[in-house]
């Protein structure tokens, strides 16, 4: 409809701006770190040039997750091993988990070690960062996120948990909506971004909380089907 083209327009405007300033940001920084590693090999090192060059990494990690929200003129699916990417984006998220005593917790067997998504790695690494993320950022200090799955039909089911103060009911029917956010530094943009990303994929999210025991976001991906299924099909069909 008109009203999702438009919406869609102010995202890509938005994800423009965004890679915009990351681009410019790269540079100095790139700088800056060549720097860094020459006062260290000048002096003997000292925890400050740690500190200095962990943090120099974190912005170096946020720049990249803005330069992807520029948008490609069209998408492109790959068919991909979901649990690779989970991994690659658990890795990620624990360099953030690490600092305030969270465990991220991916819990599966060989069933999902199969399962094959169409997807665009870069976007569904970027809303799974997102949901991760906020899971971190409710939590604060110490407990577990655990990121499950199921596999119900020709759909993917993934379930992020984690053991936050949860969502009110007054708040939770505001999630997702541009801008909104309770956090004082917060952006109001990982939701919205992550639902239409999600939505691109022909999925589903959905959030469930309860107050003092946590919240649940969970994802509905279809499930590429094997090439040998899709053949056996075809030629059944002949
Ligand atoms: P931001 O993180 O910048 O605030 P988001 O769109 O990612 O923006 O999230 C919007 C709001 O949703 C957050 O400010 C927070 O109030 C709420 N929220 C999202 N995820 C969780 C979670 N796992 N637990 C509790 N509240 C959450
Ligand atoms: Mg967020």
């Amino acid at each position: 409809s008109e009203k999702r083209l438009r919406h869609s327009e102010q995202l890509s405007v938005i994800g423009e701006l965004a890679a915009g300033i990351a681009h410019e940001i790269r540079n100095p920084l790139t700088s800056l770190k060549g720097f860094l590693q020459l006062i260290s090999h000048e002096s003997s090192g000292s925890k400050y040039e740690d500190i200095m060059s962990s943090e120099l990494e974190r912005i170096n990690l946020i720049v990249n997750e803005l330069l992807l929200l520029a948008k490609p003129k069209e998408m492109e699916f790959e068919p991909t091993r979901i649990l690779s990417l989970l991994k690659t984006v658990v890795t990620i998220a624990n360099t953030q988990a690490i600092l305030h005593n969270i465990q991220i917790k991916l819990v599966y067997n060989e069933e999902l070690e199969k399962i094959m998504i169409y997807c665009e790695e870069n976007k569904l690494k970027q809303v799974f960062l997102n949901l991760l993320k906020n899971a971190i950022e409710a939590m604060n200090e110490e407990g577990n996120i655990y990121i499950k799955f199921k596999k119900l039909g020709d759909k993917l089911h993934l379930f992020f948990i984690d053991e936050g103060p949860g969502i009110s009911k007054e708040i939770i029917g505001n999630l997702g909506k541009r801008f909104y956010t309770t956090k004082p530094d917060g952006t109001g943009l990982g939701l919205m971004i992550s639902m239409n990303i999600i939505r691109e994929h022909q999925g589903e999210l959905f959030i469930t909380s309860e107050e003092g025991i946590g919240t649940k976001v969970e994802v509905v991906l279809p499930i590429k089907e094997s090439p040998t299924l899709k053949e056996s099909i075809t030629s059944a069909q002949v």
